[in-house]
């Protein structure tokens, strides 16, 4: 028989593990310190409040419903929740705008599903979500280049380089709110500015809002979405895209997100839910209506304080231990914290190094860059890392640096 990599769709050639990931597997030990996952803290769960949500769920005269199959837009008292929640952001909606998705990683598999041809172009900032590129990437597209905040191509000659390559310019994809991996924020005219290229392009913008409630201090910002409700005269005109999520807020491992937009889209992405696998767990949407209706806000308010804590201890700890040469961003929300190299200093090497001379662990910025380029960033998440955590790790990397810009 021939190898299984011969008989595979050309879509799988370009899933891989990557060596990165690989390497992160090893960091459980409890030697090392790590700011390479970029997850909630387990600790501030609501936990009670999930226990009481699903034997409330189960006790009632909905229990069966609860185990049953549903439809596949998704539990509708759970829509209705978010359609208060996206209209408390500026975007007013109704439940037909509103669809649960399985985590909003499903919302970038099935829009990439939806809008990619193989050859197409997307537009992604760099770096950008890595978790987007893999969604993506199965739908075979090539990569163009979107500078969030300016310094755009023109319209034109994003659709001729499309073109050469053989496609279409099918979408643009970003996170304006504390980014992954950098932890920036676009600010309202650059968000108006992609509203206008995404119209020049006629294109649909998705807008990936996965930090949205984890905002520390600064102004808010209105999600593109509300932007463009705003131009448009209404949500059925928009192009734009909202990818929400309670992974951030309340719970990942439930696995539930949302995509907000225009009527016609919604319809659609049901479709494509209903033959991908029929509707996400019953149950866990009205365990997780419960939870938003009674604790959403006090928990995400909660979150903000004990995170805006740690950003400003990580920062601190940057300041204190990092040698010249060397800049990060200064995130007002998210979970982190993007650090520039001393020019030269390849992130990947000092990964090896990190985990084997001073236990210390980050993501290096590489995998975030559809190009490869970013050989000399990093990425520190401060979700999990407490006071000693912060000064400790910051200690060892900052030696580190120091040690290898000297080249010993
Ligand atoms: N978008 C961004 C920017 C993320 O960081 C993540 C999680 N790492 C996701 C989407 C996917 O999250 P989930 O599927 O848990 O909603």
């Amino acid at each position: 028989m021939s190898t299984w990599e011969e008989k595979y769709a050309a879509r799988a050639v370009r899933m891989r593990a990557s060596e990165i990931r690989e390497l992160l597997k090893l960091l459980d030990q409890p030697h090392i310190i790590s700011f390479a996952g970029g997850i909630p803290d387990p600790a501030l769960f609501p936990n009670d409040s999930f226990r009481e949500a699903y034997e409330n769920v189960l006790s009632g005269e909905g229990a069966g419903a609860a185990l049953q199959y549903s439809v596949s837009e998704g539990y509708l008292p759970l829509r209705a929740w978010l359609v208060d929640h996206m209209g408390s952001l500026g975007v007013p909606c109704a439940p037909e705008n509103v669809m649960i998705v399985s985590g909003s990683q499903q919302a970038l598999d099935y829009l990439g599903k939806l809008f990619l041809s193989p050859g197409d172009t997307a537009l992604v900032a760099r770096p950008t979500y890595l978790g987007a590129l893999q969604a993506f990437n199965a739908y075979e597209p090539r990569y163009d280049r979107l500078a969030p905040e300016g310094n755009n191509m023109t319209p034109q000659a994003y659709r001729d380089a499309a073109e050469k390559a053989g496609g279409r310019v099918a979408l643009a994809y970003l996170t304006p709110e504390f980014s992954n991996p950098t932890g920036e924020t676009i600010d309202r005219a650059a968000r108006e500015r992609l509203l206008d290229l995404t119209d020049e392009l006629d294109i649909p913008l998705i807008e990936d809002a996965a930090y949205q409630a984890l905002r520390y201090d600064g102004d808010p910002v209105p999600p593109i979405l509300a932007l463009d409700v705003e131009r448009s005269g209404g949500i059925d005109n928009t192009r734009t895209i909202y990818c929400g999520t309670f992974s951030k807020t309340l719970s990942p491992g439930l696995r539930m997100g949302w995509i907000c937009g225009a009527a016609p889209v919604i319809r659609k992405l049901v479709l494509m839910k209903q033959a991908s696998d029929l509707h996400s767990p019953t149950i866990n949407q009205a365990v997780m209506h419960d939870v938003a209706l009674r604790h959403y806000d006090s928990h995400t308010a909660m979150l903000r304080d004990a995170y805006r804590r740690r950003r400003d201890l990580l920062l601190q700890a940057l300041e204190r231990h990092m040698p010249e040469g060397t800049s990060w961003t200064k995130p007002e929300g998210g979970m982190f914290i993007w650090v520039t190299l001393p020019e030269g200093m390849d992130g990947g090497a000092l990964l090896a190094r990190a985990i084997e001379t001073e236990h210390v662990a980050f993501v290096p910025g590489q995998a975030f860059h559809a190009d490869g380029s970013g050989a000399n960033t990093i990425r520190l998440s401060f979700s999990l890392a407490d006071e000693t955590a912060a000064e400790e790790g910051m200690t060892r990397l900052g030696r580190l640096i120091r040690r290898e810009a000297s080249g010993r």
